[in-house]
């Protein structure tokens, strides 16, 4: 049998958040394009679930009717805010979130939601999208420059693409960020994390928060429970790929032994059922910039290393990277440009958005890397309800999260707070 040849203007390798954002504004914009999916949904992803507020932004930029139909979706649940549980047993810090306004009714900030939800949600809305060519288990194995774009090959499929732009997002293992954008794995702008699914875990604030904890023994990194629908909640341990390397430290092991042995958590798990097994997978974070663009190319999410460096956060990124590369097609199509030079613009607006907020999450995540300095931190935050206060509203205020990295804040609240 002979191969398949398709040509387009566009093709989109993956459909995470990053890949179906980017088809989805595509389609929106009335621009054709084609999305391979080596999966079929619905498929999971290993992730923490949370689900932040720049999704939304994102979807109701795509289509506003988009943001209704996941509001109105059953499978998320509502969060309220985040619990911080500090190193010594049984003082927390509950950060409320302020409720968002996206249509005037006031909905949480951030939700949770399983990927394989969640993300079969974004692949059906793509279905949806008569703009869009969706191929599903479709594994592009190989890619070769030619003249005026890229030849994609999926053998298994006996299947050829051949585009002018290729948008990867591939995510965290993509081939093509690797071999064509030359972006490397660094220890320290990676992170290594496990995650499983469990039932009947107890101990929820009444309302829903998500939990971080900071515990002794595994500072730099923190281990999370997020609730999920269904009495579940997805549990899991993160921590910079540098330290588990020098470290020599297991995490399945290391997540195993804190749920079953840790006092003050073992207790809450003591009823609970695990659903799957622990399951790892890598973070490339943005704390160091590489070009996202080259000649005929974008990189968006994962696959341009777009994960923040403090909160292991990468869907909201993924959703920005797909919206400015859609936009940045729709411009490149009009001037017939798909030049290294031209796609520049994609890099500044990428940086000039999210630039700064990388940029500090890797002060601050240096600075939790240091346990002395994470034992002044919750002193202060553990005498200061007001102070506690202030840093929830940074969540959705960047302008005062600034004040987080600056010596001078935590000393006027170590010594001068009224
Ligand atoms: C343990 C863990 C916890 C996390 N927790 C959170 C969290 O709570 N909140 C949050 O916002 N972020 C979290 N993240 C980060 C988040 O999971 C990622 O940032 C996000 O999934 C990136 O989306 P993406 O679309 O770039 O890539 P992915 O979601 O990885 O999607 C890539 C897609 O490409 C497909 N694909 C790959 N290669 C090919 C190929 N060659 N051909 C065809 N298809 C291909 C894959 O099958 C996949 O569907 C976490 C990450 C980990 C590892």
């Amino acid at each position: 049998m002979g191969i398949r040849t398709i040509e387009t203007d566009v093709c989109i390798i993956g459909a995470g958040p990053a890949g179906c954002a980017t088809a989805l504004k595509l389609d929106r914009l009335g621009i054709p394009c084609v999305l391979v999916e080596k999966a079929v949904f619905p498929r999971d992803k290993t992730c923490g679930d949370a689900i932040s507020g720049k999704v939304m932004v994102n979807l109701k930029r795509i289509d506003p009717d988009l943001l209704k139909r996941f509001y109105a979706a059953p499978w998320k649940m509502d969060i309220h805010g985040i619990r911080v549980a500090l190193p010594s047993k049984g003082k927390n810090i509950d950060l409320a979130f302020k409720p968002s306004n996206h249509f005037g009714d006031k909905m949480p900030p951030s939700f949770t939601a399983r990927r394989m939800d969640f993300d079969n949600f974004l692949a059906q809305e793509v279905k949806n999208s008569p703009l869009v060519q969706f191929l599903e288990q479709t594994h592009i194995t190989h890619h070769q420059r030619i003249k005026d774009g890229f030849l994609l090959t999926a053998p298994k499929q006996n299947l050829q693409i051949k585009t002018k732009m290729v948008v990867d997002a591939s995510g965290a293992q993509s081939k093509f960020s690797r071999q064509i954008g030359r972006l490397e794995k660094e220890d320290q702008h990676y992170a290594g994390s496990v995650r499983a699914y469990f039932k009947n875990v107890t101990g929820f604030k009444d309302v829903q928060f998500i939990e971080i904890h900071y515990l002794k023994s595994i500072t730099p990194g923190y281990l999370w429970i997020f609730p999920l629908p269904g009495n579940a909640a997805n549990v899991g341990i993160g921590m910079r790929t540098d330290f588990v390397r020098d470290r020599d430290i297991n995490l399945r092991k290391t997540i195993d032994d804190i749920v079953k042995n840790h006092p003050g958590i073992k207790e809450r798990f003591a009823q609970a059922e695990m659903e799957t097994p622990w399951q790892g997978y890598g973070l490339p974070m943005g704390s160091k910039r590489y070009p996202l663009t080259g000649d005929h190319y974008i990189l968006t999410g994962d696959a341009g290393h777009l994960i923040d460096p403090l909160s292991g956060e990468g869907i909201g990124n993924a959703f920005y990277s797909g919206v400015f590369a859609a936009e940045q097609i729709e411009q490149c199509l009009a001037a017939n440009d798909f030049s290294a030079e031209f796609l520049k613009a994609y890099d500044a607006r990428i940086w000039r958005v999210i630039g700064k907020e990388m940029k500090l999450s890797y002060q601050m995540q240096r600075i939790l890397n240091r346990p002395f300095l994470v034992a002044i931190v919750a002193k202060i935050l553990l005498a200061n309800q007001n102070l506690i206060t202030k840093i929830a509203d940074m969540f959705t205020d960047f302008e005062l999260r600034k004040q987080l990295v600056k010596p001078g804040f935590w000393i006027r609240n170590l010594f001068f707070r009224k």
